[in-house]
Protein backbone atom coordinates (compact mmCIF):
# COMPACT_ATOMS: atom_id res chain seq x y z
CA UNK A 1 0.00 0.00 0.00
CA UNK A 2 1.60 3.53 -0.23
CA UNK A 3 0.80 4.73 2.94
CA UNK A 4 4.44 6.20 3.52
CA UNK A 5 4.45 8.06 6.50
CA UNK A 6 4.20 12.01 6.52
CA UNK A 7 3.50 12.18 3.20
CA UNK A 8 1.00 14.28 1.88
CA UNK A 9 1.12 16.58 5.40
CA UNK A 10 -1.29 19.42 4.62
CA UNK A 11 -2.87 18.53 1.37
CA UNK A 12 -6.52 17.52 0.79
CA UNK A 13 -7.44 16.45 -2.75
CA UNK A 14 -11.14 17.23 -1.54
CA UNK A 15 -11.69 20.34 1.21
CA UNK A 16 -14.62 19.74 3.67
CA UNK A 17 -16.40 22.73 4.46
CA UNK A 18 -18.62 21.27 7.49
CA UNK A 19 -16.64 22.80 10.34
CA UNK A 20 -18.76 25.14 12.17
CA UNK A 21 -19.51 23.70 15.22
CA UNK A 22 -22.79 25.53 15.24
CA UNK A 23 -23.96 24.57 11.79
CA UNK A 24 -24.87 21.27 13.78
CA UNK A 25 -27.28 22.75 16.55
CA UNK A 26 -31.20 21.43 16.23
CA UNK A 27 -29.64 17.98 14.49
CA UNK A 28 -32.55 15.65 14.19
CA UNK A 29 -33.34 13.73 17.00
CA UNK A 30 -32.35 15.99 19.43
CA UNK A 31 -33.96 17.96 22.25
CA UNK A 32 -33.35 21.53 21.70
CA UNK A 33 -32.34 21.99 25.13
CA UNK A 34 -29.54 19.81 24.61
CA UNK A 35 -27.08 20.69 21.75
CA UNK A 36 -25.55 18.23 20.17
CA UNK A 37 -21.17 18.90 20.18
CA UNK A 38 -19.29 18.64 17.37
CA UNK A 39 -15.51 17.63 17.51
CA UNK A 40 -12.85 18.51 15.12
CA UNK A 41 -10.02 16.46 15.05
CA UNK A 42 -6.93 15.43 13.06
CA UNK A 43 -3.68 12.76 12.81
CA UNK A 44 -1.65 11.56 10.75
CA UNK A 45 -2.39 8.11 9.41
CA UNK A 46 -2.15 5.77 6.56
CA UNK A 47 0.75 8.56 5.67
CA UNK A 48 -1.93 11.38 5.46
CA UNK A 49 -3.62 13.82 7.38
CA UNK A 50 -6.93 11.88 8.72
CA UNK A 51 -9.61 14.68 9.45
CA UNK A 52 -12.64 13.33 11.62
CA UNK A 53 -15.93 15.61 12.61
CA UNK A 54 -17.81 14.00 15.09
CA UNK A 55 -21.24 14.95 16.19
CA UNK A 56 -22.29 13.69 19.48
CA UNK A 57 -25.03 14.44 22.52
CA UNK A 58 -22.25 15.24 24.41
CA UNK A 59 -18.87 17.13 24.65
CA UNK A 60 -17.88 12.84 25.81
CA UNK A 61 -19.26 11.29 23.16
CA UNK A 62 -17.89 13.30 20.55
CA UNK A 63 -14.75 13.01 21.61
CA UNK A 64 -15.37 9.34 22.20
CA UNK A 65 -16.55 8.65 18.81
CA UNK A 66 -13.81 10.71 17.35
CA UNK A 67 -11.23 8.38 19.13
CA UNK A 68 -13.00 5.10 18.12
CA UNK A 69 -12.97 6.88 14.35
CA UNK A 70 -9.07 7.36 14.50
CA UNK A 71 -8.01 3.38 16.69
CA UNK A 72 -10.11 1.97 13.65
CA UNK A 73 -7.83 3.80 11.09
CA UNK A 74 -4.74 2.57 13.43
CA UNK A 75 -6.11 -0.87 13.77
CA UNK A 76 -6.98 -1.36 9.89
CA UNK A 77 -3.34 0.35 8.75
CA UNK A 78 -1.65 -2.23 10.90
CA UNK A 79 -3.31 -4.73 8.75
CA UNK A 80 -3.01 -2.82 5.06
CA UNK A 81 -0.07 -0.84 4.81
CA UNK A 82 2.95 -2.61 3.22
CA UNK A 83 5.24 0.13 5.20
CA UNK A 84 4.88 -2.20 8.27
CA UNK A 85 6.81 -5.71 7.86
CA UNK A 86 4.24 -7.43 10.14
CA UNK A 87 1.67 -6.33 8.38
CA UNK A 88 -0.88 -8.76 7.03
CA UNK A 89 -0.41 -7.90 3.39
CA UNK A 90 3.39 -7.36 3.82
CA UNK A 91 3.13 -11.27 4.97
CA UNK A 92 1.09 -11.53 1.94
CA UNK A 93 3.57 -10.29 -0.48
CA UNK A 94 6.69 -11.58 1.59
CA UNK A 95 4.99 -15.06 0.61
CA UNK A 96 4.28 -14.55 -3.28
CA UNK A 97 5.90 -17.65 -4.77
CA UNK A 98 5.87 -19.68 -1.44
CA UNK A 99 2.16 -20.47 0.08
CA UNK A 100 -0.99 -19.14 1.14
CA UNK A 101 -1.54 -16.83 4.05
CA UNK A 102 -4.11 -16.57 6.40
CA UNK A 103 -5.46 -12.96 6.86
CA UNK A 104 -8.11 -11.17 8.99
CA UNK A 105 -11.80 -10.49 7.95
CA UNK A 106 -10.82 -7.08 6.73
CA UNK A 107 -7.93 -7.59 4.51
CA UNK A 108 -9.92 -10.41 2.61
CA UNK A 109 -12.39 -7.87 2.09
CA UNK A 110 -10.39 -5.25 0.69
CA UNK A 111 -8.84 -7.33 -1.89
CA UNK A 112 -11.95 -9.39 -2.67
CA UNK A 113 -13.58 -5.68 -3.12
CA UNK A 114 -10.40 -4.61 -5.15
CA UNK A 115 -10.30 -7.87 -7.16
CA UNK A 116 -14.47 -6.84 -7.94
CA UNK A 117 -13.51 -3.40 -8.97
CA UNK A 118 -10.40 -5.09 -11.44
CA UNK A 119 -13.67 -6.78 -12.80
CA UNK A 120 -15.88 -3.72 -12.81
CA UNK A 121 -13.13 -1.57 -14.76
CA UNK A 122 -11.68 -3.76 -17.43
CA UNK A 123 -8.45 -4.30 -15.27
CA UNK A 124 -7.86 -0.57 -15.09
CA UNK A 125 -7.85 -1.17 -11.27
CA UNK A 126 -5.51 -3.60 -10.93
CA UNK A 127 -3.49 -4.43 -7.00
CA UNK A 128 -1.19 -6.48 -8.32
CA UNK A 129 0.58 -3.33 -9.47
CA UNK A 130 2.88 -3.09 -6.70
CA UNK A 131 6.23 -4.20 -8.84
CA UNK A 132 5.37 -1.14 -11.25
CA UNK A 133 4.35 1.15 -8.24
CA UNK A 134 7.85 0.46 -6.28
CA UNK A 135 9.74 0.63 -10.06
CA UNK A 136 8.47 4.03 -10.07
CA UNK A 137 8.58 5.60 -6.40
CA UNK A 138 7.38 8.88 -8.22
CA UNK A 139 7.87 11.40 -5.68
CA UNK A 140 10.95 10.22 -4.14
CA UNK A 141 13.22 9.21 -6.30
CA UNK A 142 11.59 10.99 -9.56
CA UNK A 143 13.58 8.42 -11.59
CA UNK A 144 12.14 7.08 -15.35
CA UNK A 145 12.63 3.51 -15.56
CA UNK A 146 13.67 2.07 -18.45
CA UNK A 147 11.11 0.26 -20.69
CA UNK A 148 13.08 -3.22 -20.28
CA UNK A 149 12.72 -2.99 -16.68
CA UNK A 150 9.21 -2.53 -16.88
CA UNK A 151 9.24 -5.41 -19.46
CA UNK A 152 10.77 -8.01 -16.88
CA UNK A 153 8.20 -6.88 -14.72
CA UNK A 154 5.41 -7.36 -16.56
CA UNK A 155 4.53 -11.77 -15.90
CA UNK A 156 4.33 -10.18 -11.79
CA UNK A 157 1.02 -7.46 -12.40
CA UNK A 158 -1.00 -10.33 -13.05
CA UNK A 159 -4.66 -10.43 -11.30
CA UNK A 160 -4.75 -14.37 -12.63
CA UNK A 161 -2.51 -15.45 -9.94
CA UNK A 162 -3.93 -13.58 -6.93
CA UNK A 163 -5.58 -16.34 -5.09
CA UNK A 164 -8.22 -15.32 -2.64
CA UNK A 165 -9.79 -18.63 -0.90
CA UNK A 166 -13.20 -16.62 0.96
CA UNK A 167 -14.09 -19.80 3.00
CA UNK A 168 -10.27 -20.69 4.02
CA UNK A 169 -9.56 -16.95 4.57
CA UNK A 170 -6.39 -17.05 2.86
CA UNK A 171 -4.47 -14.88 -0.02
CA UNK A 172 -1.90 -16.27 -2.26
CA UNK A 173 0.52 -14.83 -5.09
CA UNK A 174 1.82 -17.12 -7.19
CA UNK A 175 4.78 -15.62 -8.11
CA UNK A 176 8.09 -14.77 -6.51
CA UNK A 177 8.23 -11.14 -6.66
CA UNK A 178 4.28 -10.39 -6.98
CA UNK A 179 3.65 -7.63 -4.73
CA UNK A 180 -0.43 -6.71 -4.21
CA UNK A 181 -0.93 -2.77 -3.65
CA UNK A 182 -4.18 -1.65 -2.14
CA UNK A 183 -2.83 2.06 -1.60
CA UNK A 184 -5.75 2.78 -4.59
CA UNK A 185 -8.78 1.62 -2.63
CA UNK A 186 -7.88 1.06 1.52
CA UNK A 187 -8.11 4.53 2.57
CA UNK A 188 -12.14 4.59 1.23
CA UNK A 189 -12.35 1.61 3.05
CA UNK A 190 -11.27 2.64 6.32
CA UNK A 191 -13.29 5.59 5.78
CA UNK A 192 -16.38 3.63 5.99
CA UNK A 193 -15.34 1.07 8.87
CA UNK A 194 -14.59 5.05 10.95
CA UNK A 195 -17.16 5.97 10.31
CA UNK A 196 -19.29 2.62 11.12
CA UNK A 197 -16.99 2.91 14.33
CA UNK A 198 -18.07 5.91 15.38
CA UNK A 199 -21.27 5.43 15.12
CA UNK A 200 -21.24 2.50 16.99
CA UNK A 201 -19.28 4.40 20.10
CA UNK A 202 -22.39 7.51 20.13
CA UNK A 203 -21.68 9.70 16.90
CA UNK A 204 -25.18 10.94 15.30
CA UNK A 205 -23.41 12.20 12.33
CA UNK A 206 -19.98 12.83 10.88
CA UNK A 207 -16.85 12.89 8.67
CA UNK A 208 -14.21 10.80 7.99
CA UNK A 209 -11.45 12.02 5.56
CA UNK A 210 -8.85 10.64 4.26
CA UNK A 211 -7.17 13.16 2.59
CA UNK A 212 -9.23 13.23 -0.39
CA UNK A 213 -10.90 9.51 0.73
CA UNK A 214 -14.02 10.60 2.60
CA UNK A 215 -17.14 9.19 4.12
CA UNK A 216 -19.80 11.08 5.49
CA UNK A 217 -23.07 10.39 7.67
CA UNK A 218 -25.90 11.71 9.08
CA UNK A 219 -26.16 15.59 8.04
CA UNK A 220 -26.81 18.86 9.31
CA UNK A 221 -30.10 20.55 10.77
CA UNK A 222 -32.95 21.70 8.44
CA UNK A 223 -32.32 19.23 5.80
CA UNK A 224 -28.92 20.50 4.61
CA UNK A 225 -26.49 17.96 3.31
CA UNK A 226 -22.66 18.39 3.77
CA UNK A 227 -20.63 20.52 1.47
CA UNK A 228 -17.81 19.96 -0.33
CA UNK A 229 -15.12 21.26 -2.67
CA UNK A 230 -13.87 19.28 -5.68
CA UNK A 231 -9.89 20.70 -5.90
CA UNK A 232 -9.33 21.95 -9.61
CA UNK A 233 -7.01 19.54 -10.99
CA UNK A 234 -4.71 22.47 -12.99
CA UNK A 235 -5.44 25.05 -10.71
CA UNK A 236 -3.93 25.14 -7.63
CA UNK A 237 -6.48 25.78 -4.37
CA UNK A 238 -9.58 26.36 -6.93
CA UNK A 239 -12.30 24.31 -6.62
CA UNK A 240 -13.58 22.49 -9.90
CA UNK A 241 -17.38 21.98 -8.52
CA UNK A 242 -19.53 21.89 -5.03
CA UNK A 243 -21.34 19.30 -3.64
CA UNK A 244 -23.71 18.27 -1.00
CA UNK A 245 -23.38 14.71 0.52
CA UNK A 246 -25.74 12.54 2.50
CA UNK A 247 -24.74 9.29 4.54
CA UNK A 248 -22.57 9.36 0.78
CA UNK A 249 -18.61 8.89 -0.04
CA UNK A 250 -16.75 10.74 -2.16
CA UNK A 251 -13.44 10.06 -3.55
CA UNK A 252 -10.81 11.86 -5.88
CA UNK A 253 -8.10 9.86 -8.13
CA UNK A 254 -5.89 12.65 -9.22
CA UNK A 255 -2.26 13.47 -11.69
CA UNK A 256 -1.81 16.33 -9.92
CA UNK A 257 -0.67 15.57 -6.00
CA UNK A 258 2.16 13.03 -6.31
CA UNK A 259 3.89 14.09 -9.73
CA UNK A 260 7.16 15.41 -11.05
CA UNK A 261 7.66 17.03 -14.51
CA UNK A 262 10.78 16.02 -16.86
CA UNK A 263 11.21 17.49 -20.68
CA UNK A 264 7.63 18.47 -20.53
CA UNK A 265 6.30 15.47 -19.49
CA UNK A 266 4.10 14.94 -16.26
CA UNK A 267 4.66 11.64 -14.10
CA UNK A 268 2.16 10.67 -11.65
CA UNK A 269 1.17 7.95 -9.54
CA UNK A 270 -1.22 6.22 -10.79
CA UNK A 271 0.19 3.64 -13.37
CA UNK A 272 -1.40 1.78 -16.54
CA UNK A 273 -1.61 -1.90 -15.70
CA UNK A 274 -1.04 -2.23 -19.60
CA UNK A 275 1.81 0.26 -20.19
CA UNK A 276 3.26 0.32 -16.60
CA UNK A 277 3.35 4.36 -17.01
CA UNK A 278 1.59 6.83 -15.27
CA UNK A 279 -1.93 6.78 -17.28
CA UNK A 280 -2.68 9.46 -19.42
CA UNK A 281 -6.33 9.81 -20.63
CA UNK A 282 -7.64 11.79 -17.15
CA UNK A 283 -6.41 14.74 -15.04
CA UNK A 284 -9.09 13.81 -12.03
CA UNK A 285 -11.53 11.38 -10.95
CA UNK A 286 -13.92 12.26 -8.42
CA UNK A 287 -16.37 9.75 -7.50
CA UNK A 288 -19.45 9.47 -5.29
CA UNK A 289 -20.58 6.23 -4.28
CA UNK A 290 -22.78 5.11 -0.93
CA UNK A 291 -19.05 3.29 0.27
CA UNK A 292 -15.85 4.62 1.02
CA UNK A 293 -14.11 1.51 -0.91
CA UNK A 294 -16.25 1.73 -4.12
CA UNK A 295 -15.49 5.57 -4.31
CA UNK A 296 -11.63 4.91 -3.65
CA UNK A 297 -11.55 1.49 -5.99
CA UNK A 298 -13.48 3.13 -8.91
CA UNK A 299 -11.90 6.17 -9.02
CA UNK A 300 -8.35 5.01 -9.99
CA UNK A 301 -9.60 2.40 -12.26
CA UNK A 302 -11.76 4.90 -13.73
CA UNK A 303 -8.98 7.14 -14.38
CA UNK A 304 -6.91 4.43 -15.95
CA UNK A 305 -9.97 3.69 -18.31
CA UNK A 306 -10.53 7.47 -19.36
CA UNK A 307 -13.09 9.80 -19.75
CA UNK A 308 -15.33 7.78 -22.23
CA UNK A 309 -15.62 4.03 -21.28
CA UNK A 310 -15.50 5.32 -17.59
CA UNK A 311 -18.37 7.20 -17.70
CA UNK A 312 -20.26 4.80 -19.85
CA UNK A 313 -19.57 2.28 -16.82
CA UNK A 314 -20.73 4.95 -14.19
CA UNK A 315 -23.75 5.23 -15.49
CA UNK A 316 -24.47 2.00 -15.79
CA UNK A 317 -24.07 1.33 -11.76
CA UNK A 318 -26.50 2.18 -9.26
CA UNK A 319 -25.94 4.33 -6.49
CA UNK A 320 -22.25 5.48 -8.54
CA UNK A 321 -21.68 9.10 -10.10
CA UNK A 322 -18.76 10.91 -10.96
CA UNK A 323 -17.29 14.25 -12.65
CA UNK A 324 -14.17 12.92 -14.52
CA UNK A 325 -11.89 15.58 -16.33
CA UNK A 326 -10.24 14.28 -19.27
CA UNK A 327 -6.39 14.89 -20.52
CA UNK A 328 -7.72 17.72 -22.51
CA UNK A 329 -9.23 19.52 -19.11
CA UNK A 330 -12.79 18.46 -20.71
CA UNK A 331 -15.25 18.30 -17.61
CA UNK A 332 -17.86 15.15 -17.62
CA UNK A 333 -20.74 14.90 -15.21
CA UNK A 334 -22.94 12.02 -14.95
CA UNK A 335 -26.51 12.08 -15.47
CA UNK A 336 -27.19 11.43 -11.74
CA UNK A 337 -25.03 14.53 -10.76
CA UNK A 338 -25.97 17.23 -13.02
CA UNK A 339 -28.39 18.44 -10.92
CA UNK A 340 -26.28 18.25 -8.21
CA UNK A 341 -23.15 19.97 -8.74
CA UNK A 342 -22.48 23.81 -8.78
CA UNK A 343 -19.53 25.36 -10.45
CA UNK A 344 -17.46 27.97 -9.72
CA UNK A 345 -19.07 31.29 -11.44
CA UNK A 346 -16.35 32.16 -13.07
CA UNK A 347 -15.08 28.57 -13.78
CA UNK A 348 -15.01 27.65 -17.67
CA UNK A 349 -15.99 23.87 -16.20
CA UNK A 350 -19.74 24.12 -17.64
CA UNK A 351 -19.00 25.33 -20.99
CA UNK A 352 -17.24 21.87 -21.48
CA UNK A 353 -19.88 19.85 -19.61
CA UNK A 354 -21.28 16.62 -20.99
P1 LIG B 1 -4.50 8.56 -3.39
O1 LIG B 1 -5.78 8.99 -2.78
O2 LIG B 1 -3.48 8.12 -2.39
O3 LIG B 1 -3.95 9.49 -4.41
P2 LIG B 1 -5.62 6.81 -5.40
O4 LIG B 1 -6.96 6.28 -5.07
O5 LIG B 1 -5.52 7.87 -6.42
O6 LIG B 1 -4.85 7.19 -4.08
O7 LIG B 1 -4.70 5.56 -5.83
C1 LIG B 1 -3.35 5.72 -6.16
C2 LIG B 1 -2.54 4.60 -5.58
O8 LIG B 1 -3.03 3.34 -6.05
C3 LIG B 1 -1.08 4.63 -6.03
O9 LIG B 1 -0.29 5.35 -5.13
C4 LIG B 1 -0.70 3.16 -6.05
O10 LIG B 1 -0.37 2.72 -4.75
C5 LIG B 1 -1.98 2.48 -6.45
N1 LIG B 1 -2.16 2.31 -7.90
C6 LIG B 1 -1.55 2.97 -8.93
N2 LIG B 1 -2.04 2.57 -10.12
C7 LIG B 1 -3.00 1.64 -9.84
C8 LIG B 1 -3.87 0.84 -10.64
N3 LIG B 1 -3.89 0.92 -11.96
N4 LIG B 1 -4.69 -0.03 -9.99
C9 LIG B 1 -4.69 -0.14 -8.64
N5 LIG B 1 -3.90 0.59 -7.84
C10 LIG B 1 -3.06 1.47 -8.42
MG1 LIG C 1 -8.60 5.22 -5.45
Amino acid sequence: MYFKPLEKLFSSQICCLTLLAGAFFGCAGVPSSQKPVVVIRAQMQMGTLVKITAVGRSESAAQAAAAAGFAEIRRLEELLSTWIPTSELSRVNAAAGGMPVPVSFDTLTVVRRAMEAAEMTGGGFNIAIGPAVDAWRVTEAQRIPMASELEALRPLVDLQSVHVDARGRTIYLEKAGMRIDVGGIGKGYAADQAAMAMQKAGAIAGVVALSGDIKTFGRLPGGKLFPFGIQHPRQEGAVLAWIDLQDEAISTAGDYERFFERDGVRYHHILDPLTLQPARACQSVTVIAKEGVWADGLDTGIFVMGPERGMELVEQLPDVEAIIVGHDGRVFVSSGLKARVRFPSNSDAKGHDQ
